[in-house]
């Protein structure tokens, strides 16, 4: 065995894959009884493909890694649109020139366009918190609405804290518009594997070189000797690499600090309608505890009758037994995270890798571009 690897999400998973290709013997360990991370899918009940951590959709300007997922699945080609249901109207977001539209009228809204394309250019992405600082009362009007009625509220259930508040880079994921086009990503390279993530994931660690072992928490097969820095793997001297991609804190029981994170408790519910709502995600942005409502067959395209929808519930994160979803990037976590990529520093052959090791907020195409490049350095 020449390489461990703790987690078989996205990031483990692709390390995994490049590695064998090479003629690596390598083992994943993964704590769950199945792999593929939070992008996991499975049939439910009814037989409809659901996602069990929640929405994931792909999308990315990567060429290198569209081309590589593309060696292990084919695409429904999907284009991912999201309304929010504001007081009961539903308006196209990201706000783009349909919603200003919708919201102030045809006369109004051509003027306010006018000005909005003059300000930032024709297909401009605008940050709400960036289109707040502009003085002219029109733009102010505009900003005031998005800000009020799409991430006020919205935020607030998610993290907990006001638009202000939260990192800069969050809020900015979901920019104003200047343009007229309603789907949520604005990527050249869009779908959802055609027979959905897991078997993506089966595809991809189908190799015989990889070797996975289900059920098995990492921490307890493995020991760092911090005087020495040897590492011990079933209670022999490891010198192979290991690539981690979960909790760090956990890993190292909590030893500097308990890193926090965002959980989400998913409530699923079937219907024997073909159609429960009129778009994939439907975002709650002033009204309900949830934040969003998913319905499934539009973002899988399978055809089947009943459907399935998740309603998606933000939870603080406060223990093991939740999953921890988001980091949460406040100068302080960031602070406690680099103490622990001290720590681990010592050891030569240890990387870290992926949204929960990396205490980043990393999309799939992300992750994917990251272990394609970690792996080129090994
Ligand atoms: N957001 C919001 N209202 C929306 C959509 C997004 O306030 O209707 C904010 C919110 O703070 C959210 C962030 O923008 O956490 C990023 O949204 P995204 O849809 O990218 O979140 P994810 O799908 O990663 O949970």
């Amino acid at each position: 065995m020449d390489t461990l690897i703790i987690g078989s999400g996205f990031a483990g998973s692709v390390v995994a894959r490049v590695l064998a290709q090479r003629g690596e013997k390598v083992k994943i360990i993964e704590k769950r009884d199945h792999i593929g991370g939070n992008c996991y899918d499975e049939y439910d009940e009814y037989g409809v493909l659901v996602h069990k951590y929640g929405p994931h959709i792909f999308h990315t300007n990567n060429k290198d890694v569209y081309d590589f997922l593309s060696r292990f699945t084919k695409w429904y080609d999907y284009r991912h649109e999201v309304v929010g249901n504001v007081y009961g109207k539903i308006i196209p977001i990201p706000f783009n020139l349909n919603t200003l539209m919708i919201v102030f009228g045809q006369e109004k809204g051509e003027r306010l366009k006018q000005e909005l394309i003059d300000a930032y250019g024709e297909n401009a992405r605008v940050p709400i918190l960036e289109l707040q600082k502009n003085p002219s009362q029109g733009i102010q009007e505009v900003a005031q609405y998005v800000y009020e009625n799409i991430f006020l509220k919205y935020t607030m259930k998610q993290w907990n804290q006001k638009p202000e508040e939260v990192d800069q880079s969050v809020t900015a994921r979901v920019p104003v518009l200047i343009s007229y086009d309603n789907r949520y990503f604005q990527d050249l390279y869009q779908g959802m594997p055609l027979e959905g993530y897991t078997k993506l994931f089966e595809n991809m660690l189908n190799h015989e070189n990889i070797e996975i072992e289900l059920n098995k928490d990492a921490k307890e097969d493995l020991s760092f000797d911090m005087q020495t820095h040897q590492v011990y793997y079933q209670g022999q001297l490891w010198q192979g690499k290991i690539i981690f991609t979960g909790a760090i804190d956990d890993f190292f029981d909590h030893c500097l600090g308990r890193l926090p994170y965002r959980s989400l408790r998913f409530e699923y519910e079937h219907y024997p309608e073909d159609h429960y709502q009129s778009h994939g995600v439907v975002n709650y942005t002033v009204s309900e505890d949830f934040t969003r409502i998913t319905e499934f067959k539009y973002l899988t395209g399978q055809e089947i009758s009943g459907t399935t929808i998740v309603k998606e519930y933000p939870e603080i994160y406060r223990n093991e037994t939740q999953v921890p979803y988001y980091a949460i990037l406040s100068p302080e976590n960031l602070m406690m995270y680099q103490k622990y990529v001290d720590y681990v520093k010592p050891f030569s052959h240890f990387y870290l890798l992926g949204r929960l090791a990396q205490y980043k907020y990393y999309n799939i195409d992300g992750i994917v571009e990251e272990a394609l490049k970690l792996v080129k350095t090994l």
